[in-house]
């Protein structure tokens, strides 16, 4: 099997919200709900990634059918109650680690990323996607990297005092609106000086480009697909995949049928030979060092080749059977996420 190291999951939110029973012991025993647990991990060889923390919309209704590729503008969050979802969500994280027995580990560099995927622990970044709860000085963003914070999407797909999120829309240019605002450029610098990686991921084509003019580091979109094959709002141009290359940086394939099909639709199964053409036309424009994997696990509906996590073998199979070589797919399955984070954080 090959390990996989991943750019995106939302592990803690399906944990966070689950209604029944300690979501700890879920997590680390294993309850075989959606993508993710730690037992189903260690099967299917993921060697680690980025676990978000994301603060739900108040009020916000799940998609229907019908809305799924343009649902609604999601509502903005305040700062103190995203703050303590946040610190609760992270609490999970923290107690994950404690509980696991030594299985999973919090990392804060990338040395301890290797350290710990070589001692067969799932190697975990501290993500928060869409910072509601740091203010606009920033106190916030001290102590929770503090904590352990080491990247960070400025917004979700909604507006917050740093920028303007990208809606999903379907079809649709990332244009959606303004950039950054002043505390979200302040912010840009302050992640920059503490080396705390920045995800672009939700942010509208200004807001992208707005960062790409202020930003010292590389360029990452952690789960984001190629608009040329599938015109969602979150897809990126390839202009935009091209400065991401030469930045040096990073673009995660997102698993999640809506930003993968030609026709935007989530609820319809999608193969994986769909995942190909999105890898073949990323690295044709970003490079192949630049592109890897940012699955969307717990977050997306994703192909059921895969089905949850211990279906990445197909995944790197399929790489494999497109031609890819064993050299390419570790490239793409962990080691340019090694590269980009070594070079964002230093080693
Ligand atoms: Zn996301």
């Amino acid at each position: 099997m090959v390990p996989v190291f991943d750019g995106h999951n939302d592990v803690l939110l399906r944990l966070w919200l689950k209604k029944a029973g300690d979501p700890v012991e879920a997590f680390v025993k294993g309850d075989g709900e959606g993508h993710l647990d730690l037992p189903r991990m260690i099967k299917g060889d993921f060697a680690g990634g980025f676990f978000a923390i994301f603060v739900p919309s108040p009020e916000d209704k799940d998609w229907t059918d019908d809305e799924e590729a343009n649902p609604p503008p999601a509502n903005q969050v305040a700062q103190l109650a995203a703050l303590a979802t946040t610190i609760g969500m992270a609490s999970l994280l923290f107690r994950i680690e404690q509980a696991s027995g030594d299985k999973f580990k919090v990392c804060r560099t990338a040395a301890e990323i290797r350290t710990a995927i070589a001692a067969g622990q799932v190697a975990a970044i501290f993500h928060i996607e869409g910072v509601e709860a740091i203010d606009a000085d920033l106190k916030a963003l001290d102590v929770l990297h503090q904590a352990g914070l080491r990247s960070l999407g400025p917004v979700w797909s909604r507006d917050n005092i740093f920028g303007h999120g990208v809606p999903f829309r379907f079809p649709s240019s990332g244009d959606t609106g303004p950039g950054l605002t002043e505390a979200g450029k302040a912010l840009i610098r302050r992640c920059n000086a503490l080396n705390i990686m920045v995800d672009l991921s939700h942010l509208n084509e200004k807001g992208f480009w707005d960062v790409a003019e202020i930003s010292t580091a590389p360029l990452v979109a952690t789960h984001s697909n190629a608009h040329a094959l599938c015109a969602s709002s979150r897809n990126l141009t390839d202009d935009q995949i091209k400065a991401i290359g030469k930045s040096g940086g990073m673009i995660g394939l997102n698993f999640a049928n809506g930003f993968l099909r030609a026709d935007g639709k989530w609820m319809s199964e999608n193969g994986l030979d769909t995942m190909m053409r999105h890898l073949d036309h990323l690295m044709k424009h970003a490079g192949e060092d630049h592109v890897g994997l940012g699955s969307d696990f717990d977050g997306a509906r994703i192909p059921a080749q895969i089905g949850d996590v211990t279906g990445l073998t197909n995944l790197t199979s399929a790489m494999t059977a497109h031609g890819y070589g064993q050299e390419l797919v570790n490239k793409l399955a962990s080691e340019n996420w090694m590269k980009v984070l070594e070079r964002t954080w230093g080693s």
